[in-house]
């Protein structure tokens, strides 16, 4: 059996940061799990000086062809860690459009206003590889050392250390489990099974060119005026906007899966690629003409997810207080709030906070630390995921009428999270680096309900 120790506090601290270094002896983490989750923490923790190696299973690194959102709360992090996002392709969003699905009127427009004034940070429409080769590149530019063909298949929770299928270890001080969705650790952390829950939905992933959009009359603000377009239908909504400064439109049909007939998932499967849009063409066939059209730009090759969430995750810091959960391991949640990757970011920045001036001696309760902070806020927006997946989906008739007429009132019973200012605020205002006793730390959580 091979064994590769790796040393605690093996390497020098990052030196092209800005932070304070801290006067503790800086610790090794072992992050296990390279996506957007995994990445940011190493990247977090590294830009305090810690060591950091990073292990995933694949054998090359990269994410999924589909768009995404970055939100002003995590764009704020991004834009302190030196994340430069200068020169990745992006499209800054005017907010969120909802239409009605079968005649395309816009029952209400929700602008972001000037986020980079009222929020701190701007609000970015990416291609994930493309955020995703950002992240690697600034990883490895502090010097964390992100290793692929790295299974990990079991973990000795005391050393702590990752046990790879080829029979070694690696060992450090704190373990940060970014495994996502499907995690295999998080059974560990519970003392029992936790398997993430199929909501129902699945949703479909297209980029479809954005030059036979421009060249359509119908379809080209869509492209030109970078809303995020969402048509809410029955038993479906369809999400679209334009990244890569337009080059693509992103588009997400999210739909009930029992009204599909097409290829289905294997038990487990989380996802497949399907090859002919027959049925999706079909799905669609009543919504309004630009719906029908992205339906046919699909073309072949696209893929199916199925969209999984959890209510409450209880215990993201291990009993041996050697491990934490983070990202999608720790709060599955569905895409409706785009907040997904947004929530792994902000679990990045209370991680670093609470490991600062920490010692293998005092982990346990940094770690705590990390877990009550974070916790409250990041099942907030899981609850209001599964909300909004009954507010889009809605058959016509009274509550659909009162759903559109709620959507169009800055109050709370706008269905709509963004509609309320005052939620919005609570979401992309939020510095996920504002709290401790001093900054009042029992507030930063409390949900916005
Ligand atoms: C349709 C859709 C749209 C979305 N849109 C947005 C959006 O607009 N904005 C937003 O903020 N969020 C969005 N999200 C959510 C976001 O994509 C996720 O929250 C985020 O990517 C999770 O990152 P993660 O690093 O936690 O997990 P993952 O990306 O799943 O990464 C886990 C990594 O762990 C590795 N791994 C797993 N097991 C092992 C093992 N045993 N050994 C070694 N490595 C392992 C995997 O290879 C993988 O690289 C969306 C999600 C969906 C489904």
């Amino acid at each position: 059996m091979i064994v590769q120790e790796i040393p605690a506090n093996g390497t020098t601290p990052a030196t092209n940061g800005t932070s304070t270094t801290p006067s503790t002896p800086p610790l090794h983490a072992v992050v296990i799990g390279a996506g957007i989750g995994g990445l940011l923490a190493a990247i977090g923790l590294r830009f305090d000086g810690h060591s950091v190696t990073v292990l995933d299973q694949a054998s090359s690194f990269g994410e999924v062809g589909a768009g995404m959102r970055i939100p002003p709360n995590s764009f704020k992090l991004l834009h302190r860690w030196g994340i430069d996002l200068t020169y990745m392709k992006k499209t800054y969003s005017n907010g969120n459009r909802f239409l009605r699905y079968d005649d395309g009127h816009v029952i209400a427009d929700m602008p972001h206003g000037i986020p980079e004034w009222d929020f701190g940070g701007s609000y970015l429409m990416v291609h994930r590889a493309d955020y995703h080769t950002v992240l690697l590149a600034k990883a490895r530019e502090l010097g964390v050392d992100v290793q692929a063909n790295r299974r990990v298949d079991g973990y000795d929770w005391d050393a702590p250390a990752a046990l790879l299928s080829d029979g070694s270890r690696v060992t450090g001080d704190l373990l940060v489990v970014a495994d996502g969705v499907q995690s295999k650790a998080r059974k560990a952390f519970q003392g029992h099974a936790l398997p993430p829950v199929d909501t129902g939905d699945i949703s479909y992933r297209v980029l479809v060119p954005g030059q036979d959009m421009l060249s359509d009359p119908d379809m080209r603000d869509l492209i030109s005026q970078p809303w995020v377009s969402s048509w809410c239908g029955p038993d479906a909504h369809v999400i679209g906007y334009p990244v890569r400064g337009g080059e693509i439109y992103n588009v997400v049909f999210c739909v009930a899966e029992s009204t599909m007939n097409d290829q289905k998932l294997a038990e487990n499967e989380t996802k497949l690629v399907i090859d002919d849009n027959a049925e999706l063409v079909e799905r669609f066939a009543k919504w309004e003409p630009r719906v029908r059209k992205l339906a046919a730009l699909t073309g072949k090759g696209f893929l199916k997810w199925r969209l999984y969430d959890l209510d409450m995750v209880d215990h993201w810091a291990h009993p041996s207080g050697k491990a934490v959960l983070l990202g999608d391991a720790s709060h599955p949640m569905l895409p409706y709030m785009a907040s997904g990757a947004a929530m792994a970011c902000e679990d990045a920045a209370v991680l670093r906070k609470s490991l600062q001036g920490a010692t293998p001696a005092t982990l346990a309760d940094a770690i705590k630390t990390y877990e009550r902070v974070r916790q409250p806020r990041a099942s907030a927006l899981q609850r209001w995921g599964r909300q909004l997946q009954a507010a889009y989906h809605l058959p016509d008739g009274p509550q659909q009428e009162e759903r559109d007429a709620a959507m169009a009132q800055d109050n709370e019973k706008n269905p709509i999270y963004w509609g309320h200012n005052e939620r919005r605020a609570w979401l992309f205002g939020h510095d996920a680096e504002e709290w401790g006793q001093s900054k009042g730390e029992k507030t930063n959580g409390q949900a916005k309900q």
